[in-house]
């Protein structure tokens, strides 16, 4: 529990939700402010800011929650797709900083989220980047 953050203050029911789902390890509850109708987030019970300092355990339990909550979300919504998304960090655009998972409803063509720009690599580049995340996971 961190006691200046918004989702803990849900979590412990200190601040209302429109709760669709809850088990021991994360609650889910609609987004306020959605991207479309149906906007569901899913919100680790304990305090994590980003994924790289949560625990495995708790990620586990989330994506095993994750195909029955996706389908509820996607049928309830009448949609026929949906982006699971996780903003980690200020840069990605994470604005609230506890762990949480975003499931959008989605339609053909419906211009909810922009795909990024693709961009290429030279190969001598492609080669050193992958070497440098191979060390980073060596330590
Ligand atoms: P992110 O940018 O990934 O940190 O997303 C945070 C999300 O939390 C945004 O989509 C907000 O609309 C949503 N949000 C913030 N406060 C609340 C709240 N009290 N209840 C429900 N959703 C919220
Ligand atoms: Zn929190």
């Amino acid at each position: 529990m961190n006691a200046e953050c918004i989702f803990c203050k849900i979590v412990s029911g200190q601040i209302p939700c429109t709760k669709v789902f809850e088990n021991e390890h994360l609650l889910a509850f609609l987004d306020i402010h959605p991207a479309a109708q149906g906007h569901t987030l899913v919100v680790s019970k304990r305090h994590y800011d980003r994924i790289d300092r949560s625990d495995p355990q708790t990620l586990a339990e989330i994506a095993k929650a994750l195909p029955k909550l996706t389908a509820a979300v996607q049928k309830a919504a009448g949609a026929d797709g949906y982006n699971v998304l996780c903003n980690n960090g200020p840069a990605a655009g994470q604005a609230v900083e506890h762990l949480h998972f975003h499931i959008i409803p989605r339609r053909a063509g419906d211009g909810v989220m922009k795909a990024w720009k693709p961009q290429t690599y030279p190969q001598a580049h492609l080669e050193q980047i992958a070497g440098k995340i191979n060390a980073e996971l060596a330590l």
